[in-house]
């Protein structure tokens, strides 16, 4: 069988991770694979069905009833829910929240990470999420962690919600994800963390590409392909 290689890019809300791994992803011609947006679909089959999400024993039932799966169209993930294509809707903030109330539940966590490791198996990708290094693919090839300031990081949010002309307030912008980052890193089952063998890529000060151009670059070196995969 050919080896398969995978890079699991883990950080805070709104470090970049998403726009990078696509990108490096291109350039690799890997699969992209959006964790996230896997709880986010999650997390709107429990508002849809009116699940409060402190009640775990309503949750971890209401996930026998969400199929999550993934197909790609153009190369682009679309996540589907018992067969409905959401990529759009789970894009809101009541759905980020949401996901990172519910996420701390270990029936949400394994039926996705499930998903998550067959992926995988299957072929080259990257990525990103949460606990990807640390639980998801703990012998990927290349690990990252990217953070930035979460000033920073709500500067980036408030923009890409401004070019959509939705409203927002930047101050609420950034307490909203010290807060979901407050529950991700202190949660029990797989919280945020950087993994012992994981690169840390802080891009306070770093622009998309020249943040791209360091993973390919620490991919190269981490596999000695020098290139030779992609080129
Ligand atoms: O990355 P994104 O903001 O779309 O993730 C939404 C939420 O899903 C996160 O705040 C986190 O609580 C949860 N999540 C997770 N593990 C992952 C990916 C996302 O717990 N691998």
């Amino acid at each position: 069988m050919t080896k398969v290689y995978n890079i699991a890019i883990d950080g805070p809300a709104g470090a970049g991770k998403s726009t990078i791994a696509r990108s490096a992803a291109e350039k690799l011609h890997f699969v992209y694979v959006d964790t996230g947006a896997m709880y986010r679909a999650m997390a709107l089959h429990f508002l849809r069905n009116g699940i409060s999400p402190e009640d775990e024993n309503a949750v971890s039932e209401a996930v026998l009833g969400a199929n999550v799966t993934i197909s790609y169209v153009d190369g682009v993930q679309q996540v589907l829910l018992n067969g409905e294509n959401v990529s759009e809707v789970i894009r809101t903030p009541k759905v980020s929240d949401m996901a990172s109330a519910v996420s701390v539940y270990m029936p949400v966590r394994e039926k996705l990470v499930e998903l998550q490791r067959e992926l995988a198996l299957k072929e080259n990708i990257i990525m990103d999420g949460r606990d990807i290094g640390t639980c998801v693919l703990p012998d990927a090839d290349l690990k990252i962690y990217m953070t930035a300031d979460s000033r920073v990081r709500a500067i980036r949010r408030y923009k890409e919600m401004e070019a959509k002309g939705e409203k927002c307030d930047l101050d609420e912008i950034e307490a909203d994800i010290i807060e979901r980052d407050r529950r991700d890193m202190n949660r029990e089952h797989s919280p945020l963390r950087q993994a012992e063998d994981a690169v840390l890529l802080d891009t306070s000060h770093m622009n998309i590409e020249e943040t791209v151009d360091r993973i390919l670059e620490l991919f190269d070196e981490k596999t000695g392909k020098e290139g030779g995969l992609w080129k």
